[in-house]
Formats: C-alpha cells, structure tokens, sequence
C-alpha cells in the first residue's frame, strides 16, 4: 500500500511544536510518528504521562521507550502511553535527561526519536535582603511550610534558587491573590531576589507558587506570604536608684536601653513589629528617688496590693507617658513581695496573704534572717496559700513572701530588676518584657527567640511556627498573635 504523503501540520499540541527538535519549524510536517509530552521540565520526585502515536493513515506500530538516564525512570518500557518519573536529584543541565522512543512498523522497520528532559528544582529560602521575616519551619529541605512576612504597602525580598538546567524564564511566579501581594518577575537567571510588594492589610495571607510555562503548569515550589499592617509600640526606659542609698546604686548604669532597641527591631521585624525607645533622660543617666519603704536595698512590689506605695511615686514621675507610652523602669533589684494577713504557725501547711489573690507553682521565700524559710506553694484558693511541706517557723503578720520574679508588667507600668541577669541579657530582659505587653507575646519554651521563658536567649527570634508556650497548655504563633488594628 503506498504511504499517504501528509501534507497539513503536526496534530500535536504547539507546545510539541516548538519543542520537539525534529519539528523546531512551525507547520512541519512530522517525521515517522509524533512524541508528545504536557512538559519537557520535571520537577525533582514528579510523575508525567508521554504519549508516542502513528502518523495519520500509517498502520499501527509498536514503542518501546528507554532511558540511561539516572535522574529519571520510566514506568513502562512498552506501549503508545508511559509515564517517566523524576528522581529526587535535578539533572546536570538543560535537556541533560533522553528518553529514547523507537518504533517498529508493521513490516518491522524501525525508527527511533529522542526527547530530551530537564529534571528541575525551585526553592525559596531567606534572602540576605529581606525587608521582614522568612520562618522556615526547622525544615529547611521542605519548602511547603515556608512563611515569609511583609508590611502592609511594604516590599521584601525572597531568594530563589533554580537547579537543574532550567530558570526563571521557565517559571511564572504568581500568588493565589494578587491584591495581597504580587512578585516582580525576575529576569531569566537561576539564583536571584524576588521581590514582593504588598497591597494595603491589616492582615492578610495568600500563597506564592513557581508554575512551570507548560501545558503541565506544574507548581514547583510554594511560599506562604503574610501581609501585616507594621505594629508599633513607643516605650520610655526609667533607671532608679536612691541615690542616698548606695546599695541600691544599679550595676550598669550606662546601659543604653534606648539605643538597643535599633538591635531588638532587627528581630521584631520578622513579625512586622517595631518598639520606638526613648530613655526618660535625655542624656541616658540614672534618676534618683526616695526609696522609701524599701526592705534593704531591694524595691518592695506588693503584689497583692497593685505594688503598694512606691508604684504610686513611679506612677505619678511617669505620668506624661501614661497615655503614649509603655513605662519601663530599671531598679538594681526588687522583692516582688505578699505579707502575711495572718500568723502562720510552725508545722501549718497553709499562709493567709494580706490581699485577695495569691499565686500557686512557684517557690517562695518567707520571712528574713533565721527563720526564713522556702516553700513551695501546691494551690492557692483566694488570698489562702497550700504549701507543699509544713513550715518550720512562726511567722508574723506583716512577714515578707518573696516572690520569683525577673520582672513584672501591671498597673500600666513595667519593673525589671537588673538582679539575676548579665548586662548584655538584661537589654533583652527588658524588650521581653516589653514584648510581653506591647504585642501580647507570651512565654515560650525556645531558647533562640526573645520570648523564652528564661533569660538564657541563644537568640532573639519571633516566628510563625508555634512555640510551645511554657506558663499553659498549647502553642502561640507570634507573628499572627501581634495585636494589629
Ligand atoms: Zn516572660
């Protein structure tokens, strides 16, 4: 039978027009059968489907496919349809990948044709550029729970890098919602910044994807992106000493609270947050006051009585921030302190505290001198204290209970004591307290961010992944949890 002469184009798709090589020229007529594919660029660990077919009005042949490719595997060896799957590692260059297609014709001719494959890998990481935060979730092989933050009309950038042959040109970078955010394309390079501008939210999430441009529109990698109006929080840093009083002269006085806020800003950022410090003197100096009141040299916080009488003297000092700012103040040490509402008896396992609320889980200290002594409170039930172990001593009403503290924030001001903590964590002492307030950060067990719950910081980081939270059950996830308009 004489072989009709096809005369017309390839049936293929356009895709196979441009790209297989036997048909570069638009309008070709095919030679010997046609090989199409939705995609010639695999992602790493993907799967697509080959289809080989006769030309138009040839009788049927036989495919058999074959590769000694070690990037990629085929599924079948035989058959008009195959499926080629991408190993976990991307190819050594474009089109470094060939699958071999021959055909066996009815009267047992053969002819072979070769596709050629790029096997590819996109991955976003943090860019030395980034204007805000990229929380890789402790993952950093696995792109899918990446998280990037931006400001709200704000730009940031993200690294990407494009392995095995192929490159930016290859890819469209688009999110799920433009209005949220959109990504500049980037020219035709395989490590570069995209950047990312944001729309106007107060918050708001969507999600960047690196589709390949072909039929398979494939998504390589994805990023989570998250739009945040900025949080802003002004803070006046306060040091007291009693001047008449060298005990209570602060170890380091010179510390420029202020001025390291532009290093804790560098961390907040991350979670599109930002402290605006000032000190309350203007030359960064130590303010005396009357520390009247004072057991020793320590500050008296009675926390069962909003923090007693010299927290009323701060209070008024401070006044003309009350409205504005967050009131940090500096002492060298403080007792966060009950007194005793009654006597507690010697071998009674329970304190009545003079105030209404009292709090259980912690060791406290009762009393000064010989017959003071530690306890563990079990529970509390109002005002009423039930100790772990009997006490040893009597003690009197009006006795002192020292109470665990690094600091506390209540009554609109912030006390932080510069006992039990080294100069250069006593800064972070203070933003942490700070950070508690102002963005309702709670302590969490993580000794590489600035909200673990002691001041052993390794790091100084806030992150969308959720931090165990120390104080109760659950997690917190910093970045959403900042209070934004
Ligand atoms: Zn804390």
């Amino acid at each position: 039978m004489e072989k009709l002469k096809i005369l017309g184009s390839s049936l293929t798709s356009p895709i196979d027009n441009t790209q297989r090589k036997e048909v570069r020229l638009r309008g070709r007529v095919s030679e010997d059968f046609v090989v199409t594919a939705r995609c010639r660029i695999m992602k790493v660990g993907s799967r697509v489907a080959m289809s080989a077919a006769d030309l138009p009005g040839d009788l049927p042949g036989t495919f058999h496919w074959s590769t000694h490719s070690s990037k990629i595997k085929l599924e079948n060896s035989s058959g008009n349809q195959i499926f080629v799957g991408a190993l976990d590692t991307p190819g050594t260059d474009r089109d470094s990948e060939t699958i071999t297609v021959t055909r066996t014709a009815h009267d047992g001719s053969k002819k072979s044709k070769t596709v050629s494959i790029t096997v590819a890998k996109v991955t976003f990481s943090a860019s030395a550029n980034q204007m805000y935060g990229f929380d890789d979730y402790d993952t950093p092989y696995e792109d899918a729970d990446n998280h990037l933050s931006v400001m709200s009309t704000g730009h940031t950038f993200v690294a990407v890098h494009i392995e095995g042959g192929a490159d930016s040109s290859d890819f469209e970078f688009n999110t799920a919602n433009p209005k949220i955010c959109t990504a500049t394309p980037p020219p035709a390079t395989t490590k570069f910044d995209l950047r990312i501008d944001a729309g106007e939210h107060v918050k708001a999430s969507t999600t960047l994807s690196a589709t390949v441009r072909c039929l398979s529109k494939e998504v390589f990698a994805t990023l989570s992106i998250h739009v945040y109006e900025e949080f802003v929080a002004k803070v006046v840093i306060a040091k007291f000493s009693d001047f008449g009083r060298p005990g209570t002269a602060l170890r380091w006085p010179d510390i420029d609270y202020a001025a390291h806020g532009v290093e804790a800003n560098k961390y907040l950022k991350d979670a599109v947050a930002r402290l605006e410090m000032e000190n309350l003197n203007g030359q960064n100096r130590v303010t005396h006051i009357d520390f009247k009141g004072a057991a020793g040299d320590a500050l008296v916080y009675d926390m069962g009585n909003d923090g007693g009488p010299m927290v009323k003297v701060f209070d008024k000092l401070l006044e003309s921030f009350a409205e504005t700012h967050y009131r940090v103040i500096v002492v060298k040490k403080i007792d966060f302190a009950y007194f005793l509402g009654n006597t507690a008896l010697a071998g009674s396992t329970t304190v009545t505290i003079a105030g209404s609320t009292f709090i259980a889980g912690k060791t406290v200290e009762i009393g000064d001198g010989v017959t003071k002594e530690s306890v563990l409170v079990k529970f509390v039930d109002g005002n009423i204290g039930i100790l772990a172990t009997p006490l040893k001593f009597t003690h009197q009403p009006g006795t002192i209970i020292r109470y665990p503290a690094q600091g506390i924030a209540g009554s609109g001001l912030m006390f932080v004591q510069e006992e039990h903590a080294e100069k250069d964590s006593l800064k972070w002492v203070v933003v942490h307290e700070v950070v508690h307030r102002a963005l309702d950060l709670r302590d969490i067990v993580d000794e590489t961010n600035m909200m673990h719950y002691v001041n052993a910081f390794k790091d100084y980081r806030l992150r969308y992944c959720p931090r165990t939270l120390k104080r109760s059950q659950g997690t917190q996830n910093q970045w959403d949890s900042v209070p934004r308009e």
